[in-house]
């Protein structure tokens, strides 16, 4: 972002408004990190935005900082819709395209709102008057923290405000390890212990939370993983039923997919989730090295993400959905070949 966006925003903000912080659906850490911390900052310059997201977030990050004001579009869209019509500002965080957000995608187009983008994801749209866009970041709350320090105000971070962009940090690098991860993100983590958050006490709150459930769902996925060797790619399927037989709860599958990555030579890894209500089977891919999973995505399973983590759809059923997925790994030959 240019000093003369900045400057633009910070003349944008030197008055009231109505603000309005979006995210995209089925929000992970980043997402909820991001929107918090954002919101929490803006109260100190003493704007009073509110957090719009298209649905239900995993419980493990419910203990978070004034999650309670959060606004889930799916449980209240009459009053989402008139807070969105009578925004003057929207800042829309961690997502690179309106479909991502699902119902709103409308109701988000149609706004004259000036709208201020804040993402990390590969070929954003073009619908933000203020775009700070840079897919070599690890997150979009490493990018909060930027923007905030762009804006001069690292002296308004305070616990809260370092807690949620903590988590959102250690939850998109998988926590500090993935290529994004940078000696600067280490320092921006460093900063965010100087300024209170309790980087055990956060760790503690996001893993090692499981239910009793999940951890037998997380059995189950695991009987199912298959690796097709040729490929180096493996891959995990969870039907409605095994879900329902574990009593599924939102979040209760994130993370499985990586379990998938950690086989010895796999270089791309997958897995496969019956959702009956929406009738889609919607997938996770992950991948080492070069390998775009974000174009595979495109390509084949309308989705999108990054060139290590993606995600994407399937009008299909499950077995028709992986017979799909096997029948395009000859076309990857090459680029799955595995180099240490
Ligand atoms: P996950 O597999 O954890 O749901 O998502 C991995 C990455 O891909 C995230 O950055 C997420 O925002 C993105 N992603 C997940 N699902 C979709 C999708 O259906 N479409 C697009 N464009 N991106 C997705
Ligand atoms: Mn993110």
């Amino acid at each position: 972002m240019k000093t003369l966006e900045i400057n633009s925003i910070k003349e944008l903000l030197k008055e009231q408004k109505e603000i309005i912080i979006v995210s995209h659906k089925n929000p992970d850490g980043d997402a909820i990190g991001s929107s918090l911390a954002l919101q929490q900052y803006l109260k100190k310059l003493n704007q009073n935005p509110v957090i719009i997201v298209p649905n239900d977030y995993p419980e493990f990050l419910k203990w978070l900082p004034n999650t309670n004001s959060i606004l889930k579009y799916e449980d209240d869209k009459e009053k989402a819709n008139i807070l969105i019509s009578n925004a003057a500002i929207i800042f829309t965080l961690d997502f690179n395209a309106f479909h991502r957000t699902g119902d709103m995608m409308q109701i988000l187009d149609s706004s004259s709102a000036l709208k201020i983008m804040i993402d990390h994801h590969q070929q954003p749209e073009n619908f933000a008057t203020y775009m700070y866009s840079d897919t070599s970041m690890s997150s979009t709350c490493e990018m909060v923290y930027n923007f905030i320090a762009k804006m001069d105000n690292t002296n308004l971070i305070d616990k809260d405000i370092a807690t949620c962009i903590y988590v959102g940090i250690m939850t998109d690098t998988g926590s500090f390890k993935y290529r994004s991860t940078t000696s600067i993100t280490h320092k921006i983590v460093s900063s965010l212990i100087e300024k209170g958050a309790n980087n055990t006490a956060i760790h503690n709150y996001v893993y090692n939370t499981n239910t009793y459930n999940r951890i037998q769902l997380l059995g189950k996925a695991l009987n199912n993983l298959v690796f097709i060797e040729k490929y180096n790619t493996a891959y995990i399927t969870l039907s409605q039923k095994e879900l329902r037989e574990h009593n599924y709860k939102k979040g209760d599958t994130e993370g499985i997919v990586n379990y998938a990555l950690s086989l010895n030579r796999c270089k791309m890894a997958a897995i496969f989730i019956e959702d009956e209500k929406q009738g889609i089977i919607k997938i996770s891919l992950r991948s080492k090295g070069d390998f775009s999973v974000n174009e595979l995505s495109r390509e084949h399973f309308d989705g999108g993400g990054h060139t290590n983590a993606a995600g994407g759809k399937s009008d299909l059923n499950l077995t028709e959905t992986i017979a799909k997925f096997i029948s395009i790994l000859p076309k990857y030959e090459k680029t799955l070949e595995y180099e240490i």
